[in-house]
């Protein structure tokens, strides 16, 4: 069933941003490596990090720069899963103290900043937690307040020691654990970027799972047209975002949960409870040139909920916008993106 979702998430993006006219859908990118030239880009379709992706850079170097996009959110995946036990963060986990590779350096060291700024909404300390709801293993359980209780008191960021003469990053508390689960993906967009840069592509796109960054604009000059999913209609779309330049990522609790008792239960938790977010938005989709910024953002605004989101909106010193979908289906978007963002819906506009 999830495997259908994404899909369906997938084919609408590719099928918003591959079209130059919005009626004309472009099926030249459904075989797994095409052949290269200025308007049909060479294109990969594979499964990673738990997610459909798909990588296409136009233009002479673009065969190589898919083979190596493809190469490095493998080693990406090998270092950062929780799901592998010999990735970098699992034997950080397990043994509380761990030499790492400069890419989960860097992660760690983003997780921390952005879980301070955003005041605990993001907190990669969250594993114990994912554990226990089953979300891990997909074996699910709704636990008692007194089985949560105990692991809010393990979700201190500043346990996470950092040492960079050594590169080494190790846990004051032997009851952590991390999961960059929320940021992950969005750092690999943003290294898949670069790659294309390294290899003079101009024009080029990557979405995984529902998450799209692109490069430069279309080979015909045109703005890439990105669709925002409805989390309510799996076929429907809130609007088109026109974009260049920019990672277009979202979070919402219709991505990952499970039903137990006629209740539904997602996978984004709010760290100051241990609860699935339940504070009044259905998805948060976060703009901005920065793509882990924006993984990271997407999800800490979900958490947050409406208000608080506008709040650090407005006080923020990161340059991000937003799309917020409440759960009484109004659609609320910030002024930076008033201008190339378009839907059939009422739009509020918050100015910063
Ligand atoms: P995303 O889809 O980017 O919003 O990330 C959701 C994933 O991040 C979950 O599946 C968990 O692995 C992890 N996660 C859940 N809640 C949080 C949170 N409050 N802060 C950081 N990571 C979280
Ligand atoms: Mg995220």
């Amino acid at each position: 069933m999830r495997f259908l979702k994404a899909f369906s998430v997938l084919i609408l993006i590719i099928m918003l941003v591959g079209c130059s006219n919005e009626n004309e859908v472009n099926t030249s990118k459904t075989t797994s490596t095409t052949t290269v030239n200025d308007t049909i880009p060479a294109s990969k379709e594979f499964f990673a990090m738990d997610t459909y992706m798909e990588v296409d850079a136009y233009g002479d170097n673009g065969e190589k720069a898919v083979a190596k996009a493809e190469k490095e959110v493998n080693k990406l995946d090998s270092i950062l899963s929780t799901g592998k036990s010999t990735s970098e963060i699992s034997k950080l986990n397990k043994n509380k103290k761990q030499v790492v590779s400069a890419d989960t350096m860097s992660l760690i060291k983003e997780s921390v900043k952005i879980s301070k700024a955003t005041n605990s909404a993001f907190n990669p300390t969250i594993y114990p937690l994912m554990e226990l709801w089953g979300f891990t293993t997909k074996n699910y359980y709704v636990p008692k307040d007194n089985e949560i209780k105990p692991l809010l008191n393990h979700m201190d960021i500043d346990n996470i020691k950092i040492d960079e003469s050594k590169n080494e990053v190790s846990f004051k508390d032997s009851n952590m654990k991390i999961d960059l689960g929320a940021i992950a993906k969005g750092y690999t967009s943003s290294k898949i970027i670069d790659i294309f840069k390294e290899n003079n592509i101009k024009s080029g796109m990557v979405t995984l799972g529902g998450n799209v960054q692109v490069l430069g604009k279309k080979p015909d000059g045109s703005l890439w047209k990105v669709g925002i999913q409805n989390p309510i209609g799996e076929d429907e779309y809130l609007g088109v975002l026109r974009t260049s330049d920019k990672a277009v990522i979202t979070s919402g609790g219709y991505e990952r949960n499970f039903t137990k008792n006629g209740k539904t239960y997602h996978h984004i938790l709010d760290p100051s409870n241990g609860y699935p977010a339940n504070n009044g938005l259905t998805s948060v989709t976060i703009v901005s040139s920065d793509g882990t910024l924006a993984d990271a953002l997407s999800t800490s605004l979900f958490v947050m909920g409406k208000d608080k989101a506008i709040d650090f909106y407005k006080k923020s010193n990161y340059n991000f916008d937003f799309i917020l979908y409440s759960s009484d289906n109004k659609l609320i978007i910030s002024d930076g993106i008033e201008d190339i963002f378009s839907s059939d819906l009422d739009i509020k506009v918050v100015n910063k």
